[in-house]
């Protein structure tokens, strides 16, 4: 569906729960992987011969492996407590986007063929085969999921769909059906280095432009320096930071903050992309090896920590698999985290008085702040609950004069999803990702409203890539959207410390 048909959703002053669409987004389909590109992450480049009774074996093979899987799939009750927490749901009214109708495209498989029910009386418990329109309403609609678990939180059972969306994307790139858009970019990570497939030449030059910026725009010779052997800190930073606005902004802040503090620190070359889509794609192999060239770089480096910038689902990666993927990291400097976030780093050297910032900097901005999925539901920060979102709010608060948080129920745990996670981020796929933005709008539009809200800070790379491209479509400046870090480089009087 082209861009140019895309409906966008009226913003009123408080969400209403939407009628019931058939089909609403039945249409809009990521761009299928071609075979060449399947085999480079080990799948089969087609629909492989048999695939339905591959996919009942794949599916028997995730149950052995996952039991959080089985549970999720035998203990849905319909109770419909999800119904209206999905955002795609809430953009769209499509009632296969409802949380507990997408489970159920795995779940009638899981029936017919794991539970006696299903063998015994399928029509009864919605027991059904594998079969070519099944595969179908699994592309369409387990592309239509962000992996944001927003519905597990308002399940009295915690069922997460994340889950079931990651077995079903991992069933679907076994049997030859995998997606163009994700895969790619693992391809890109594995052969390269990043997401963006820049080669280390490339990155340099990036860093020796900005380093040039930096300094005509400030007269300090702030140094971004990349594969220093020896350093103490290796910065692991999503590749949209080398180059993508307003992400790069993120990054000069990143630099003047390592800079003030009189940090010794480098970025790799090598791993030099802390996004990980192995995860979307449910494959811990590809995880793995993405997750493993961050431990080469270090290792080769010699490096004492590890610190990640601001992307939401590699701070999941990081924070909640990183040691079992890549560790042990024992030969770091044990009185760190492995690994740290950026925001830790930076609020601990604000309350440790080593950073000199002027809110006023930022005076002509009016802030919110959107709490990226990934980062509010799959990790934490720091050593207190609610640090993940408690600490980005604290740098915000030390950065500039005026914040406004939006409508407690769509912030925090309650965040919605951007409406371009969990390897949604790809523009045939817009109609969804607006829909699927439109609970973010309505709660954005509320503070500037309100408030005279400008400037929403993300900390993650899709979230600001996602609203760069949907915040023009609702009517909004795209220049809304910013990263924490260039809020607290705009703050930072270089120079003072010195
Ligand atoms: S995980 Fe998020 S995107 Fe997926 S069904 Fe639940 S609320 Fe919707
Ligand atoms: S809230 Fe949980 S139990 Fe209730 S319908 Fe949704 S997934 Fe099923």
């Amino acid at each position: 569906m082209a861009q140019s048909q895309t409906t966008i959703p009226v913003l009123e002053e408080h969400l209403p729960i939407p009628a019931v669409a058939e089909g609403a987004l039945s249409e809009p389909r990521s761009f299928v992987a071609k075979p060449e590109l399947q085999a480079k992450l080990g799948f089969p480049g087609e629909l492989v011969p048999d695939w339905e009774k591959k996919a009942v074996d794949k599916l028997e093979e995730l149950l052995g492996k996952y039991r959080g899987l089985r549970v999720y799939l035998d203990i849905c009750v319909k109770c419909g407590a999800c119904t209206d927490k999905c955002q795609f749901f809430l953009g769209s009214g499509d009632p296969k986007n409802m949380p507990a109708a997408r489970a159920d495209l795995l779940r009638s498989l899981y029936r017919k063929h794991f539970t006696p029910g299903g063998r015994l009386a399928p029509d009864l418990v919605g027991a059904k085969p594998m079969t070519e329109a099944m595969l179908e309403e699994w592309y369409t609609y387990y592309h239509q999921c962000s992996q944001c678990r927003r519905c597990s939180l308002a399940c009295p059972y915690g069922i997460d769909t994340a889950e079931i969306s990651m077995a079903a994307r991992e069933i679907m790139d076994c049997i030859g059906r995998g997606q163009k858009y994700t895969n790619e970019i693992i391809a890109k990570a594995l052969e390269i280095g990043n997401n963006l497939g820049m080669k280390p030449p490339v990155i340099r030059n990036t860093l020796e432009g900005v380093e040039e910026d930096v300094e005509d725009d400030t007269g300090v010779a702030v140094k971004y320096p990349l594969d220093v052997e020896g350093a103490d800190i290796m910065l692991v930073v999503p590749s949209a930071d080398f180059f993508a606005e307003p992400h790069i902004e993120g990054l000069i802040g990143y630099g003047k903050v390592f800079h003030q503090a009189g940090l010794s620190w480098t970025l790799s070359s090598y791993a030099s992309e802390a996004g990980n889509f192995g995860m979307f794609i449910g494959s811990y192999e590809n995880m793995h090896a993405i997750s493993n060239r961050i431990r080469k770089a270090a290792l080769d480096l010699g490096v004492k920590r590890i610190v990640f910038g601001e992307c939401g689902h590699a701070w999941r990666v990081a924070y909640s698999f990183l040691n079992t993927l890549a560790g042990p990291w024992d030969f770091l400097d044990p009185r760190y985290p492995v690994p740290q976030h950026i925001c830790e780093l930076t609020l601990d050297l604000i309350e440790r008085g080593a950073l000199s910032l002027d809110r006023s900097a930022n005076d002509e901005r009016v802030v919110t702040m959107h709490d990226s999925c990934n980062i509010a539901r799959a990790s934490r920060m720091g050593t207190r609950p609610g640090g993940q979102f408690d600490i980005p709010r604290a740098i915000i608060r030390a950065s500039c004069n005026k914040f406004y948080d939006m409508h407690p129920d769509t912030i925090r745990e309650k965040t919605f999803c951007c409406g371009g996670g969990g390897g949604l981020l790809t523009d045939e796929l817009i109609p969804v990702r607006v829909a699927g933005a439109k609970p973010r709008m309505q709660a954005m539009k509320q503070v500037m409203d309100r408030h005279g809200v400008n400037t929403m800070v993300a900390i993650c790379a899709i979230c600001k890539s996602q609203f760069t491209k949907i915040l023009p479509m609702y009517g909004f400046d795209s220049d809304m959207i910013v990263s924490l870090h260039q809020l607290v480089g705009n703050a930072i009087q270089l120079g003072a410390k010195e």
